[in-house]
């Protein structure tokens, strides 16, 4: 029996429409303007982010580096942002040791904060102590915070906090298709009043890598510097925005699906004993929650083929994505009340 693998929408394979697309693709040499995959890929990035700009990358921790790049400059300037966001947690300390980026961590509610907090973090201007606060960034969805969605009203708030200070705004967007399926509000409703936001292509969307980094034509230009200098320039790339268009065609309504059958898991989880989750915090395909051993679960799930990952000391996170169907989570039901029980 194959594995059912929910230990992230990274573990997608590429479908075999998305192969072939990826494999009748016309391409060129990418960092010369001459991939036409590439440039369709961009521009239509571009309009539904409502930038003027974009710019290919391999991945979306490149997008993140490259943004912090853009808006940090030398010599103490700091990025406010929740603490169980991707750039603290997971990018190697990129920013620090890219842009030289100080960060100041939100310990705020479901990895979301409000314009007060934003304005609470605020360093006092001309403050020689201080560092210069510089970029406020937002998860669009909140990964480790179980996939929540920002409300629209909350995302205006933090804008107009940053922009009231004079900051930039940075979105990271790995998951942003499914917070506009979640929720209906249009992905440029969202990053509206943002300076760069970016998608992911090998998250829900279910592409093999790259992401996309929108912007101002200016802070794009910009950007393509820093893509030569970390090596990110491309050739033939269209093989991979191929499937990337392959994506924005084919696999964004879907989310639904995802999203659904991470509250169905949620639900079944609910009713385990030992298990502490509120089923109706699920809004999009992540699912975490509570379990006093969440090494031993993982393990015990396994033998039962059924993968998750353990992200806490009490914390087990599983997400749903095109390679996990209706049966999928029926199995992952059974092995995880076989494991229960025992
Ligand atoms: C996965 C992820 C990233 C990094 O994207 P990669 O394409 O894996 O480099 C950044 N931010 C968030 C919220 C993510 O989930």
């Amino acid at each position: 029996m194959a594995l059912v693998n929910l230990y992230s929408d990274t573990q997608t394979r590429p479908t075999s429409a998305m192969r072939t697309a990826m494999a009748e693709a016309e391409v060129g040499d990418e960092q010369r303007f001459e991939d036409p995959q590439v440039t369709e890929l961009c521009s239509r990035v571009a309009a539904l982010l409502g930038m003027e700009a974009a710019v290919f990358l391999p991945s979306g921790t490149m997008c993140n580096e490259i943004a912090f790049r853009l808006h940090i400059r030398p010599g103490g300037d700091e990025a406010i942002l929740h603490r169980r966001s991707h750039p603290i947690i997971a990018e190697a300390g990129g920013p620090a040791a890219f842009a030289g980026a100080m960060m100041y961590p939100l310990d705020t509610p479901l990895g979301m904060f409000t314009g007060e907090d934003v304005r609470r973090a605020l360093r006092r201007p001309g403050d020689r102590y201080a560092p210069r606060s510089r970029l406020v960034c937002v998860e669009q969805t909140t990964n480790m915070s179980g996939g929540r969605v920002w409300p629209l009203e909350q995302l205006r708030d933090v804008v107009e906090a940053a922009r009231d200070a004079g900051l930039r705004l940075h979105m990271d967007g790995a998951r942003l298709m499914n917070a506009v399926v979640a929720s209906g509000v249009p992905a440029a409703e969202m990053t509206r009043g943002f300076d760069t936001a970016w998608l992911d292509f090998t998250k829900g969307l279910g592409a093999p890598l790259g992401a996309v980094l929108a912007g101002s034509a200016e802070l794009i230009d910009e950007a393509w510097r820093y893509k030569q200098m970390l090596g990110g320039a491309l050739r033939q790339a269209g093989i991979v925005a191929a499937g990337a268009l392959y994506a924005l065609d084919h696999h964004v309504d879907r989310l639904a699906e995802d999203h659904a059958r991470a509250r169905r898991l949620a639900e079944g989880l609910a009713a385990l004993p030992g298990v502490t989750i509120d089923p109706s915090t699920v809004e999009t395909n992540i699912v975490i929650f509570e379990h006093d051993d969440p090494g031993g679960l993982c393990a015990k799930l396994e033998a039962h083929e059924v993968r998750m990952g353990a992200v806490g000391p009490r914390q087990v996170r599983a997400v749903t994505h095109l390679d996990v169907d209706d049966d999928g989570i029926q199995r992952a039901l059974d092995a995880l009340e076989r494991v229960s029980a025992r």
